[in-house]
């Protein structure tokens, strides 16, 4: 197949370039000026679309198997395909039993096989109480099946239980031993639990408004944190991964002391101040910020500080979402289907960042800090060919009922974005065409999406 001059987003250029790309057998074969096309071949005539590499989010919820009814692997991978990502990483500890052992890895890929229909990967986790047994060899028996473990200093689940600060250096230093980044949720127990504490007897009876959710984790939370996982990981800070940071000043102590971090486009997109109009829907922990810390972020992905933007994707029904109170309501948003748009438009449209950092933020460094970028993460021969076409002149817009996801409930509702993807391509095949996206879907619908569950590939460390 050839995609005939399109503007291809090339790895350390600065402007697209016109070229023609040969994909064969899946991989991008040669990038050309002109490639003449052999008979028979395939042809997509790309005039005047630009060719990314397909996103890479390494930071999913999908939820399978245990708590399918917020989302499964079927419609998050649609839902991301959609968005123009061909990668995704999920979490362990949202399935039930978490991927904290060989035996529940097993459990998972069974679960999930012939469900995908984009490239997955997997995390998976070290939890308090299992600290010993995982240190014993469970770490050791996953690494081969997972590219890094996540753990939380502050656990928003029954089910998967945060680690002390006396195992934490323990489990930093045998990840550090089996080549593996510890991701680390990053907010402060004592803190969070005081101010909630706090916050709730200062209102009294009277309702509690959103402010009190946003100042029960300020970011104090994620300073204190960062501080005490820098010092408890001390000659390992390479290994330590903070994930979905909301303050800069939190992501810049972590990498001057050489850990790496991600943000969420939800960071970049909100503020507190969002809250008296968007309510649940913006719901997330850490939650989202002030302006200046918005404003901060986006210095700090600008200067590669922060390595790149996943999407914490972590819907709820609705009944879950909205349950009129700000501390049942649940925290997280569908976020794998908007966050590449968001980016396409507001950062590298917009120009706040260049098309370099652009693409090491949505693919390249993702690719680099979990072992896959010998096959993902850039548009270069011999890499696999995911990719996604975007019209620069078209023009997005965000609406719930049309995600292909089980989260209909979005912060991004109604947010009018640059650009538009028209494809989305994995290995070479086309798995979203937007054309055939019927706008008057409803959710049961795989509306756009042309291959069935199962060609998504499961991805392992070193894969090539
Ligand atoms: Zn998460």
């Amino acid at each position: 197949m050839i995609i005939r001059d399109c503007l291809a987003a090339l790895p350390g250029e600065d402007e697209p370039r016109q070229v023609s790309i040969r994909v064969r057998e899946g991989r991008f074969e040669r990038i050309a000026p002109l490639i003449a096309s052999e008979p028979g071949e395939a042809v997509v005539e790309a005039r005047g679309l630009v060719l990314l590499p397909g996103a890479i989010d390494p930071h999913v919820h999908f939820d399978e198997p245990g708590f399918t009814h917020r989302e499964d692997f079927h419609h998050g991978t649609m839902e991301a395909a959609k968005g123009g990502v061909t990668t995704v990483i999920d979490m362990p500890c949202t399935s039930l039993p978490p991927v904290t052992n060989r035996l529940a890895l097993e459990g998972k890929l069974a679960a999930i096989r012939g469900r995908a229909v984009v490239d997955y990967a997997l995390f998976g986790g070290v939890e308090g109480g299992s600290v010993e047994s995982s240190l014993a060899g469970a770490m050791a028996e996953l690494a081969g099946g997972v590219v890094g473990f996540k753990s939380y200093f502050i656990s928003g689940m029954e089910t998967f239980k945060r680690v002390s600060h006396a195992d934490f250096p323990r489990i930093v230093a045998e990840g550090a031993a089996l080549g593996r980044p510890i991701l680390l949720h990053a907010e402060d127990l004592d803190y969070v639990t005081a101010a909630t504490a706090r916050v709730k007897t200062r209102r009294g009876s009277s309702k509690a408004e959103w402010s009190d959710y946003a100042e029960s984790r300020a970011e104090p939370a994620e300073l204190a944190a960062v501080a005490t996982a820098l010092a408890l990981a001390r000659g390992h800070e390479a290994s330590l991964h903070i994930v979905h940071v909301g303050t800069a000043e939190a992501a810049r102590s972590a990498t001057a002391a050489g850990a790496t971090c991600e943000t969420c486009a939800h960071y970049l997109a909100f503020t507190r101040d969002d809250f008296p109009r968007l309510g649940a829907s913006l719901k997330t922990a850490p939650v989202v910020k002030s302006t200046h810390e918005r404003e901060g972020l986006w210095a700090l992905l600008a200067e590669g500080k922060i390595g790149f933007v996943a999407s914490d994707h972590a819907p709820a029904p609705e009944a879950e979402k909205n349950t009129g109170d700000i501390w049942t309501a649940y925290g997280g948003i569908p976020g794998t289907g908007t966050m590449f748009p968001y980016l396409i438009s507001e950062a590298w449209l917009s120009g706040r960042l260049g098309l370099r950092r652009f693409l090491e933020a949505s693919s390249g460094a993702a690719a680099a800090r979990y072992g896959l970028d010998a096959r993902k993460g850039s548009v270069a021969a011999g890499k696999d060919a995911d990719f996604v076409l975007v019209d620069p002149d078209g023009t997005t817009r965000i609406e719930g009922r049309r995600l292909l996801s089980k989260g209909r409930i979005t912060p991004f509702e109604g947010m009018e974005l640059k650009g538009r993807i028209e494809s989305t391509w994995v290995r070479g095949t086309c798995v979203f065409d937007v054309h055939n996206f019927d706008k008057n879907m409803d959710s049961s619908d795989r509306s756009g999406i042309l291959v069935e569950p199962g060609f998504g590939a499961y991805l392992t460390w070193g894969y090539r």
